[in-house]
């Protein structure tokens, strides 16, 4: 029998930052639970290698996939809704294309023709959705577009999907997220970008199968229809896409628009079973929660009115565990740097039950995590160190209770006499040279666990793994003198010997982790140390 081999492209209108990356993972979960193996790409326009060189608080998080591929955020979206694990094939961006196609201009691999921007920078973005599609080995590979239509960068990506349906016409959908804004003044939606979006589609060769409609309500029977006229789609065609309550209510929402039924149609498949009730139950059941849990984020990527973009893992993992315990989980944003320049302002995080100081890079804030670290000890309010909030715990260890004023980490003062956070040998180098693209500890790393641990116990095994994404290290020196003190180190890298998990003793919940457990977390599995760190903010509150 021939291998069943579909494509779905997923491009923007109108705007960006509507929920393209949860609808396309969304599309993922949807078509799963039609029986399908499934596989999401993310195409990023941008001329940079991957996202590990980019400033998280405009384009959000860094996610890291098991094999260290430092991608969008939304490969986390897909991670999260199909629970299948994204890797370097999963992510695509305008700078790995060219660099490939230059690498093989410069070994003679182009049989002395010349090359050009196009057919050859298209081709070179089909054979990697092809690759992604092999090494997956899905059925259904949904390939998400960043940006929008009519961005000139987006034109040698659309013209690979052009070219794709002009081959292989059965096996290529297109589908676009659009945006139908209601101006307060009119009170009513408005069709009209959407319509130019989509002539903006078919302008570079493209007609669309289906367009998403994202918008605050959802669509009226006459707005249906005049998209429907304009846009030649049959109205089953055109879906609403309003504002949900959780992310996790997108793919039910878009089955009860007979999402499946014409998408399978269109690409001539037949759903296999359904089995999406866990899902539907599990969204269903956290609109009822009223019980509320207070998690304070201290961090410093905070340039927009909302950092749900640039901790959207973090955010997503304490929502998981607090669901899990039937809480309602309330999330603040609290700026470390406020609390160098007034300590009185500590006193907020009285009202908090639990304390989460996230990843991040660089002095700017650190004091105050230290400060905030400190209050979360002396005050015994749960707390949990993600990567930089391990090394955090760990120097305000060594300062306040070893009584080492000076300990530092050697990124946060490279002077230090007491670098109980030291660079790690193999990035010495790198860092002189400056060779900073992809050259972290990236990726998933094992870890063996101590028995008597607050980790142990959470995780229920001696023998884990998770993702990194860091240059610096717990530094051995002071492994036994911050041990005598009453620190538990939890954790190791049996390979190297690296401290991957440090506890305090004598406190309900002190726990900094050098890897990144966020990033394995999902809605109806929740991460084991954000369940007991919530668990213990819940006992505190
Ligand atoms: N800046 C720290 C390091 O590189 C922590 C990194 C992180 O939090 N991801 O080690």
């Amino acid at each position: 029998m021939e291998k069943i081999k579909k494509y779905i492209f997923v491009v923007g209108g109108v705007m960006s930052s509507v929920g393209k990356g949860v609808a396309s993972a969304s599309i993922g979960k949807i078509l799963q639970s039609k029986g399908y193996r499934v596989a999401n790409i993310k195409c990023d326009m941008y001329v940079n290698i991957d996202a590990g060189t980019i400033r998280p608080a405009e384009h959000g998080e860094v996610f890291v996939g098991e094999d260290g591929v430092e991608a969008d955020q939304d490969l986390g979206n897909y991670e999260r809704f199909t629970d299948k694990i994204c890797a370097r094939d999963n992510y695509i961006t305008t700078g790995q294309v060219y660099q490939e196609v230059i690498r093989r201009e410069r070994n003679l691999e182009y049989g002395g023709e010349d090359v050009e921007v196009v057919p050859d920078i298209p081709n070179e973005i089909i054979r990697r959705i092809k690759l992604c599609q092999k090494k997956n080995r899905s059925e259904i590979t949904i390939i998400e577009f960043g940006g929008t239509v009519g961005e000139y960068q987006l034109v040698l990506f659309l013209e690979a999907a052009r070219m794709m349906k002009a081959k292989d016409p059965d096996n290529v959908f297109t589908l676009m997220v659009s945006y139908l804004p209601t101006p307060e003044l009119l009170g009513e939606q408005k069709s009209k970008p959407t319509q130019f979006a989509i002539r903006t589609l078919n302008s570079a060769g493209i007609i669309p199968d289906l367009i998403l409609c994202r918008a605050s309500n959802p669509l009226s029977d006459s707005i249906k229809q005049t998209i429907s006229t304009v846009c030649s789609l049959s109205k089953d065609r055109i879906i609403s896409a309003p504002d949900v309550y959780s992310i996790y209510d997108v793919p039910v929402n878009f089955e009860k628009e007979n999402f499946s039924k014409v998408v399978l149609e269109t690409i001539g498949l037949k759903a296999r079973e359904k089995n999406m009730e866990d899902w539907e139950k599990f969204s269903r059941r956290i609109k009822n929660i009223s019980k509320e849990i207070t998690v304070a984020i201290v961090g410093k990527y905070f340039n927009f009115k909302s950092c749900r973009d640039t901790y959207i893992s973090v955010i997503e993992s304490i929502n998981h565990a607090s669901w899990h315990f039937n809480l309602k989980p309330n999330i603040l944003w609290l700026d470390a740097e406020k609390y160098e320049k007034d300590k009185n302002r500590l006193k907020e995080l009285d009202k908090v039950d639990g304390i989460i100081i996230p990843g991040g890079f660089g002095n700017r804030g650190a004091e105050g995590m230290i400060l905030a670290a400190k209050y979360a000890r002396e005050n015994k309010i749960p707390y949990f160190g993600l990567c930089l909030g391990m090394q955090i715990l760990t120097i305000e260890f060594a300062r306040y209770i070893l009584k080492t004023e000076d300990a530092d980490s050697t990124e946060l003062n490279p002077k230090t006499a007491n670098p109980v956070i030291c660079t790690m040998e193999d990035q010495k180098n790198k860092i002189k040279n400056r060779e900073y693209g992809g050259t972290m500890r990236l990726g998933a790393y094992p870890a063996k666990l101590c028995k008597d641990s607050l980790s142990y116990k959470a995780y229920n095994r001696e023998s884990i793994s998770e993702r990194h994404r860091h240059r610096y290290e717990f530094n051995n020196d002071y492994r036994d003198i911050l041990e005598k003190n009453g620190l538990r180190i939890a954790g190791i890298n049996p390979n190297r010997n690296l401290v991957e998990i440090v506890e305090i003793k004598n406190h309900p919940f002190m726990v900094g982790v050098q890897f990144h457990p966020e990033f394995k977390s999902r809605p109806l599995k929740p991460h084991p140390l954000f369940k007991d760190f919530i668990m213990a903010a819940k006992n505190k509150s």
